[in-house]
């Protein structure tokens, strides 16, 4: 048996400080987790459960990258992210039990076409032209749960061209870890080597060409990334 079309290599994330790599199975996102990011996009953030789209698996980037600036918008934003990378299958994971099929932890970068998302919105159309294009997830290398534990709290902040442009804290989030995979695994069977995006705090803004993201999660790590 040979493939028809040539195959493309399978996504991969590092593992810090090891040559181990994560293959990387599904990108699911969490869309308005942080109170003051869903206030700053015009929602009211107490009333409305979690949604969740999806990034292909080959959006993702790797960490100290230079990617290009994406096609056919005007209008880039950045999106800081706790990224939670699933260890082992599960269905209709109840909270309690979450934290065990977690394998770790990274730091990444929700890249929205804000121009063609609003379109979307307005249009009560699919977000994927605004979320899941090619190098939509720069994300670092994952730390594994197994040696910085599980942290629910700690600064979440980016910065571009050194400026301070997005700040909160994990103890911020609306829906916590464990509860986003008791919803995302209701929805979705999870599989390892999936990546959940838990949602960004307020802050967002465009980014230009030749500018230099960074940011981090407190005790996870620090990711950059050079746009154009
Ligand atoms: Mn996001």
């Amino acid at each position: 048996m040979s493939f028809v079309v040539p195959a493309i290599p399978q996504a991969t994330v590092k593992v810090e400080g090891t040559t181990d790599l994560f293959p990387v199975h599904r990108i699911y996102c969490v869309g308005r987790n942080y109170a003051e990011h869903a206030r700053e996009m015009g929602h009211d953030p107490d009333r409305e459960p979690p949604f969740f789209f999806c990034k292909p698996a080959d959006a993702v980037v790797a960490n100290d990258s230079q990617i290009p600036y994406p096609l056919a918008t005007d209008n880039l934003h950045h999106e800081i992210e706790q990224v939670v990378a699933i260890g082992k299958a599960g269905v209709n994971i109840p909270a309690a039990q979450a934290l065990d099929y977690v394998y770790g932890y990274a730091v990444g970068i929700d890249l929205t076409r804000r121009d063609l998302q609003g379109v979307a919105k307005k249009m009560a159309r699919p977000w994927d032209s605004g979320k899941a294009f090619d190098n939509a997830a720069p994300c670092s290398a994952i730390r594994p749960a197994s040696e910085i534990g599980h942290p629910d709290s700690g600064r979440v902040w980016l910065a571009v061209n050194g400026d301070v442009r997005q700040e909160g804290d994990l103890n911020q989030l609306i829906w916590s870890v464990p509860e986003i995979i008791e919803y995302c695994s209701g929805l979705w069977e999870l599989q390892p080597g999936d990546l959940i995006m838990t949602g960004t705090p307020a802050g967002v803004g465009a980014i230009e060409r030749g500018d230099r993201i960074t940011g981090g999660v407190e005790g996870i790590g620090e990711i950059k990334v050079q746009v154009g």
